[in-house]
């Protein structure tokens, strides 16, 4: 009985910490569906304040529903900004006391330049072939940070986004060596679950492209980008690594590749995906021991046609 009083505490930890890093709670994934359907039930009916939006959200993100806690917490900041349980939940902080908020770590700009120098700053252009509108813009806009963070997570601070152009409306099948994610027409809110998920053409190639439904998760997006960046195989046979895909997180809960010890080879997949990289990017290092910090956020401009 007496480890009982101590779960809560422990609990509220992990929470801060799994947030942090972005590590998932792991479930079964027959968990998983039952926790989304009560979701959707409840995303239907909750209150229109920052407080409601702000608590689904906490629900969701220990439920395992991680992008369906971001749904959440973005409808709290766009209600209030300065929700402090939101923005704490989201890893911002006020920076320096200040009325900014940022998230937690200082950038570092020598590193971030060495990186630009070595073309590891990358900039995206995404083509949305419907007619999207500013509320889809500005949270589609949050999952392409998230992606941000978790390319810089997974890459182990030698790759980022800096900055991204989206253009909606367009017209005509878009250049794959120019346009590196396509929402194709219909796709723009379909969600995972009814189709909206995504994939990559010409993996590892110059002209890679992802094409991918407007709300696909941004684990999935991850994935396929590191299809796109390193060539890096669909693995089946049991790495613990972001490339095994699965669902959504529940069988990899870290954002990580497998690398020499942990991989497990197969006679479709030999090397290890960290193996891979450092062969293609001669540049990047295994674990990089640098003092790299936060990565920049990624600039945008939106021409909303
Ligand atoms: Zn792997
Ligand atoms: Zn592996």
């Amino acid at each position: 009985m007496k480890t009982f009083l101590f779960l809560p505490l422990l609990s509220a930890l992990l929470m801060l910490s799994a947030q942090a890093q972005h590590v998932l709670k792991p479930m079964p994934a027959k968990q998983w569906f039952s926790n989304y359907q009560v979701y959707l039930k409840q995303a239907a009916t909750v209150n229109n304040s920052a407080d409601s939006h702000y608590q689904l959200g906490q629900w969701a993100w220990s439920n395992g529903l991680e992008d369906e806690a971001w749904e959440q917490w973005i409808l709290a900041l766009r209600i209030d900004p300065d929700h402090v349980a939101t923005r704490k939940s989201t890893g911002f902080s006020r920076e320096n006391s200040g009325d900014r908020w940022a998230r937690a770590g200082e950038i570092n700009p020598d590193w971030i330049r060495a990186l630009e120098i070595d073309n590891r700053a990358l900039s995206l252009n995404i083509t949305i072939e419907d007619d999207a509108d500013a509320d889809f813009l500005s949270e589609y806009q949050w999952r392409l940070r998230r992606l941000n963070w978790f390319i810089w997570q997974i890459t182990e601070g030698q790759i980022y986004i800096k900055d991204i152009h989206i253009q909606d409306k367009t017209q005509g099948s878009p250049d794959s060596s120019i346009h590196r994610i396509v929402i194709p027409k219909g796709q723009l809110n379909i969600p995972v679950m009814k189709g909206g998920g995504a994939l990559c053409k010409n993996s590892g190639r110059p002209n890679w492209q992802v094409i991918s439904g407007g709300r696909c998760y941004v684990r999935i997006l991850a994935h396929e980008i590191c299809h796109g960046l390193f060539g890096v195989p669909d693995e089946r046979h049991g790495c613990y690594c972001l490339m095994q895909g699965g669902l959504y997180g529940i069988k990899t809960q870290d954002l990580v590749l497998c690398d020499d010890h942990s991989h497990r080879p197969a006679p479709s997949t030999p090397d290890s995906c960290w193996a891979i990289i450092l062969k293609r990017y001669p540049g990047i290092k295994h674990p990089n021991t640098e003092k790299f910090g936060r990565v920049p956020e990624t600039k945008f401009t939106v021409l909303d046609n």
